[in-house]
């Protein structure tokens, strides 16, 4: 699938529609779900323009994969849901139809601030 700039994740990268953001640096964005699914719910993506994380993995530099990742991370802490400082929480991204993909720029969900539960329903 090629990447589609008038994805919602790509306008909000370009400011023309707001977030609430948490976080951001070079390599990514971080901010709260529209619509939460657990008491803390954010999104973190890269700055890149990549549809799914099998299209990041493949194109991506190491440099933006090693972003993401430890982006990821900050986010976690500064969430206070990390596992060093908090009770943890899940990473999910969903990629594709089958993964049940609606926005076609690659994102890692963040669910925590309680028990997720199952991992798959
Ligand atoms: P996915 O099904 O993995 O593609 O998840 C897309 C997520 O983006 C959903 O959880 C939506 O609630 C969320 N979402 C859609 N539009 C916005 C937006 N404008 N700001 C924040 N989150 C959004």
């Amino acid at each position: 699938m090629s990447y589609d700039n008038n994805n919602i994740f790509a306008k909000i990268l370009r400011e023309e529609i707001p977030c609430s953001k948490i976080y951001e640096d070079e390599f990514v964005l971080s901010f709260y779900d529209i619509n939460p699914q657990k008491k803390i719910h954010a999104l973190v993506i890269p700055k890149g323009k990549y549809t799914d994380l099998d299209d990041f993995s493949s194109n991506a530099s190491n440099e933006e994969i090693i972003g993401l990742i430890k982006g990821i991370n900050i986010v976690a802490k500064k969430l206070g849901i990390s596992s060093d400082i908090g009770s943890g929480y899940r990473a999910l991204a969903n990629i594709s139809d089958h993964g049940g993909q609606e926005v076609p720029h690659l994102h890692f969900h963040l669910f925590g601030g309680e028990i997720v539960g199952k991992m798959v329903s």
